[in-house]
């Protein structure tokens, strides 16, 4: 295992193991390690902001795939 520097985007401190989650693709079972910022505020803010992001890109896909229906505009 080759060590990688992982530091936070808020503070640059250097994120440290946290959770570990198991998604399944297709029929395997792949291992995500998360990292996370030592600072718990710090990693809080991380979270909402990522979380954030996601929900606007979320949006966007939802948007191409369904398109709202026209508006009468007469
Ligand atoms: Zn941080």
């Amino acid at each position: 295992m080759e060590f990688e520097t992982n530091p936070c985007i808020r503070c640059g401190k250097e994120r440290i193991k946290g959770k570990v989650k198991f998604i399944n693709t297709d029929s395997r079972k792949t291992k995500l390690t998360m990292y996370v910022c030592p600072d718990r505020e710090c990693q809080k803010i991380v979270e909402a902001e990522l979380a954030a992001k996601e929900e606007r890109k979320l949006a966007l896909t939802n948007r191409r795939t369904h398109y709202p229906p026209k508006k009468k505009s007469n």
